[in-house]
C-alpha cells in the first residue's frame, strides 16, 4: 500500500496533549488530491470518506478546504486496567479551513491494531482486529483477558445478585450436584461426575433448545445416568455443547454445567431440586458461554460470521511510530457503517437466544457472560458495559 510523503511520516504521538509535535495535523486539499493521484492509501481514504463534506464546505464557503485531524481516546476503555497508554481509538476528521473558523461537523474513524503488533502492545491504539476465526489464540487471549480483569478488578462481579455473598474465586465455590467433567484437550470423551458437597470451579451454558421436534436434544435419564458417569463421546453431543466443552478447556476450568445432561430429564424429584438451584448454579457459576446466535444446539457457539461487519472493509493503514520516533508496524484505520451501540444491539436483543423468555434468568444471575454471535464475541460483566472482541465499548446495556 502506498503512501505519500506526509502519511509516511505520520506520527500518532504527535496528536497527544503533551506533545509539542503540532505539526501534521492538518492536510490541505491540494496536497491530498495529488497524493490521492499517486495512489496513497491514507489520502485515497480521506478523499472517498470526505468527499459529501467537500461538497458542502464547498458550497457554503469560499476559502480552500482542509483536512483537519484529532486523535481522541474513548474514555471508557481508558480507564480500563488493562489498558496503557493514550489508547487512541477514534480519528475525528473535519473539512474545513486552514484556521478552522468556518468547518463542516467531523467524521469519525475508528483506530484499529493487529494483536502483538507495537501499536496493540504500547496501548497506543485501542481497538483490535482479531479476524473471523473464533478458535483462533487471539481470541481466547481475549476472553482470558476480560476474565483475569473482572476477577480481579470489579468487586461487584465477585458478589452474589443480592449482593451479600462474596465468591471466593481461588477454586472454592460450591458446585452444583452434578457436572460434567471436560478433560484434557485432546480427550474425545467427557464425563458426568456427581459434585454433590465439593467445591471448585465451573462455567454454565446458555443455549437454545430449539422446536424441532426431529432433534432430540441429548439428556440423562434414569436408564442412561450411569453410563453418562462411564463417559459420554464427544461426537454424540450437538456442537453447541462440543464448542463449549471446548471453550471450557481452553479456559483451564475443568467443568461446565449443561441443563439437560445434570439434571436427570424424567426423575422429576431431580428435576424440581435442581431447578431450584437454578439461581445459584448461574451465580456461582465462573463464567456462562452463551450460544446466542444458535437457533438450536446443532449450530455450535463457533458459527459463521456474517459476510460483512460493522466496519470491514474500508478501512486505510498508516505506520506506527513508538514514543522514540522509530517505525515500528501499522495501524489500521476503519470507517463505521453503523454505531457500536447499534451493532452489539441487534447481534444481542434480535439473537435467537435473547428472544427466549427463560434466558433472561441466566442472563440476569451469570456474573460474566461471552455471548457467541453471527458477527462478533461480546462480554457482559455486572460492571462492564457490553465490550465486542475488537474493544468496542457500546455504552447500553440490552435488557439488562
Ligand atoms: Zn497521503
Ligand atoms: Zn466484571
Amino acid at each position: 500500500m502506498a503512501l505519500c510523503s506526509n502519511c509516511d511520516r505520520f506520527d500518532i504521538h504527535s496528536f497527544s496533549a503533551d506533545s509539542q509535535k503540532w505539526l501534521r495535523r492538518g492536510y490541505s486539499l491540494e496536497a491530498v488530491k495529488e497524493a490521492t493521484r499517486k495512489d496513497c492509501n491514507f489520502c485515497s481514504f480521506l478523499m472517498k470518506h470526505c468527499e459529501v463534506d467537500l461538497a458542502e464546505y464547498k458550497s457554503k464557503y469560499r476559502a480552500n478546504p482542509w483536512f483537519h485531524l484529532e486523535m481522541r481516546p474513548n474514555e471508557t476503555t481508558k480507564t480500563s486496567s488493562q489498558l496503557l497508554g493514550y489508547n487512541y481509538t477514534q480519528l475525528y476528521v473535519t473539512v474545513g479551513e486552514i484556521r478552522m473558523a468556518e468547518c463542516i461537523r467531523h467524521r469519525v474513524f475508528e483506530l484499529f491494531a493487529d494483536p502483538g503488533d507495537a501499536a496493540s502492545v504500547s496501548g497506543d491504539v485501542g481497538l483490535r482486529y482479531l479476524g473471523d476465526d473464533v478458535h483462533s489464540d487471539g481470541h481466547f487471549a481475549c476472553i482470558s483477558g476480560w476474565l483475569a480483569d473482572c476477577l480481579g478488578n470489579h468487586p461487584r462481579c465477585n458478589r452474589t445478585a443480592a449482593g451479600d455473598i462474596n465468591i471466593d474465586n481461588n477454586s472454592r465455590t460450591p458446585l452444583p450436584s452434578r457436572l460434567i467433567d471436560v478433560g484434557p484437550s485432546n480427550s474425545t470423551m467427557v464425563f458426568l461426575r456427581d459434585t454433590q458437597g465439593q467445591f471448585g470451579t465451573y462455567i454454565t451454558l446458555s443455549h437454545c433448545w430449539g422446536s424441532d421436534p426431529k432433534h432430540q436434544i441429548p439428556s440423562t435419564l434414569e436408564s442412561n445416568i450411569e453410563e453418562r458417569k462411564g463417559g459420554v463421546p464427544l461426537s454424540t453431543l450437538p456442537k453447541s455443547f462440543q464448542d463449549a466443552i471446548q471453550i471450557t478447556r481452553r479456559l483451564g476450568v475443568p467443568y461446565i454445567w449443561i441443563d439437560s445432561i445434570c439434571i436427570i430429564q424424567d426423575n422429576s424429584e431431580d428435576w424440581e431440586r435442581e431447578a431450584s438451584q437454578m439461581a445459584r448454579i448461574y451465580q456461582f457459576s465462573i463464567l456462562t458461554i452463551a450460544a446466542t446466535g444458535a437457533e438450536d444446539s446443532r449450530i455450535g457457539c463457533f458459527i459463521d460470521r456474517k459476510p460483512e461487519s460493522a466496519w470491514r472493509g474500508h478501512f486505510a493503514r498508516l505506520p506506527y511510530r513508538t514514543t522514540t520516533g522509530v517505525t515500528d508496524g501499522y495501524f489500521y484505520i476503519c470507517e463505521r457503517k453503523i454505531s457500536t451501540n447499534d451493532e452489539v444491539r441487534s447481534l444481542l436483543n434480535d439473537s435467537p437466544l435473547l428472544k427466549r423468555g427463560w434466558v433472561m434468568q441466566e442472563r440476569i444471575l451469570s456474573r460474566r457472560i461471552v455471548h457467541y454471535t453471527r458477527g462478533k464475541m461480546i462480554w457482559e460483566c455486572q460492571t462492564s458495559a457490553p465490550t465486542t472482541e475488537c474493544q468496542e465499548v457500546s455504552l447500553i446495556f440490552p435488557g439488562r
